[in-house]
Parts: structure tokens; sequence; C-alpha cells
């Protein structure tokens, strides 16, 4: 099918989903995840009007940043320390922050470059030992450490749910990060806030907005199977 029907699908399945919920689609942002695909395919969906974008390479991040404009970066997958420099002057967003090892290396490089820099936690809910992700007891730790790094700001918190999930088993998993970010929130840390839960995918994003996901990230919606 083509892409541009697919964008317009997973939009509608976005607003449906919102207004189930009871709540404001622009309070939404779909972020349009573009892992091993195309320039062109990208370039076709930013002319619709998306313009955040996710990857989970570093290297492949900084390699599409530089062949378009007026689109923002989010680094999504799990992050080396030794690849932050790849992507420190050109991410967005870093979605997958689960360690204070890797929170200091976006420190050391972002003061180098002077920039403040954005980031979520990335949690591990559901408890999968395959999966990245802050254990959501370590959270708040983790949180605390992180809050003291003066070029890093925490805007909120990510996490994965678990693959062939049903809808109620996945919405599960979102809420319960939703209420972390609740606790969290009413710690009332110095420059942490809140105000983004990144959450759900192709197959789930329908779950997090019903739990109140802000990001949604979409890749084989929009741009088909990856190989
Ligand atoms: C690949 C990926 C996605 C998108 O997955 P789809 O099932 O293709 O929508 C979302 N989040 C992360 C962290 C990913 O790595």
């Amino acid at each position: 099918m083509a892409i541009l029907e697919n964008l317009e699908i997973v939009r509608e399945q976005i607003n449906k989903a919102a207004k189930k919920a009871g709540r404001c689609p622009d309070e939404i942002k779909l972020i349009a995840v573009s892992k091993t695909k195309p320039m062109d395919m990208i370039c076709e969906v930013a002319s619709c009007g998306v313009i955040d974008f996710g990857e989970n390479r570093p290297q492949e991040l900084a390699e599409k940043f530089d062949k378009i404009q007026n689109v923002r970066w989010h680094l999504i997958g799990q992050l080396q320390k030794n690849k932050v420099k790849y992507i420190i002057d050109k991410a967005e967003l870093i979605h997958s922050v689960d360690s204070s090892g890797l929170a200091e290396e976006i420190e050391k490089r972002a003061a180098k470059i002077n920039k403040i820099q954005n980031i979520l936690i990335q949690v591990n809910v559901s408890g999968e030992e395959t999966k990245s992700g802050v254990a959501p007891e370590d959270a708040e730790g983790l949180i605390r450490e992180i809050s003291e790094m003066p070029h890093i700001r925490i805007k909120g918190l990510m996490t994965i749910s678990v693959a062939g999930f049903s809808h109620d088993e996945n919405k599960k998993i979102f809420a319960g990060l939703k209420e972390l970010a609740e606790k969290i929130d009413r710690l009332q840390i110095t420059n942490v806030s809140m105000e983004e839960l990144s959450m759900g995918m192709t197959h789930d994003f329908e779950a997090a907005i019903e739990a109140g996901a802000t990001m949604v990230r979409v890749g084989t919606g929009i741009f088909g199977t990856r190989n």
C-alpha cells in the first residue's frame, strides 16, 4: 500500500483512540520511525506534515540528519556510550536513557557543544529480562542522579511493551508507566518534568494513547515492514 495512505490510516487511528479516551488528538505526537528506510520515503512522509522522525541506530540518524531539513530526530533505540558523539548535536530527544553512565557521557558531550539535551528515561515496566530500561523501583534514584547534570533535562518516560500482548495487557503496561510518571511528578525534582510519555508502536499505540501516551513511535504502520 502507498505510504501516504498508511499515514492517513495511522492518523485516523490516533484520532479515534484519543477520542475514545476523551483526549484531544493534538496532545499526541506521531513519531515516524524510519529506521532502515530510505530518504525518498522519509521525504514523502515529511511532505505530509510529519516533522518528528525516530531512528534506533546513532550512525543512521547522523547520516539521515544531513539529508533533510526542518524535521526533528529522535533517538529511540539502545544507545551505547561510545555512540553518543554521533548524535549529540542532532537529536531533539533521546528516548532511551537508562543508566547514569550513559547520562554522564551525554552530559559531557552536551557541555562541550553548549547544548541542553532533552532526554526521556526508559523504564522496563514489563520486567522482561531481555529488555533495556531501568526497573520501575530504581527510576526515582536514577532520575535524581541525572537531574544534577546541568546539560540534561529529563522530559518524561519511555517504555516498550511486550510482543504478542493483547490490547488490555499492553494497556496495563502503559498505565504502569503513567502511574510512575505521576509519582515522580509529585516529587517536584528540579530540572525534571513528566510532560512526555513515549509509548506505543504500530501494534499497540492505541492502547498507549488510552493510557496517556503523548508520543507514539510508529514504523511499520507507516513505512511498511522492514527486512
Ligand atoms: C522499531 C521501533 C519502533 C517502531 O516499531 P514498529 O512496530 O515498526 O512500529 C518503536 N520504538 C522502538 C524503540 C523501536 O526500536
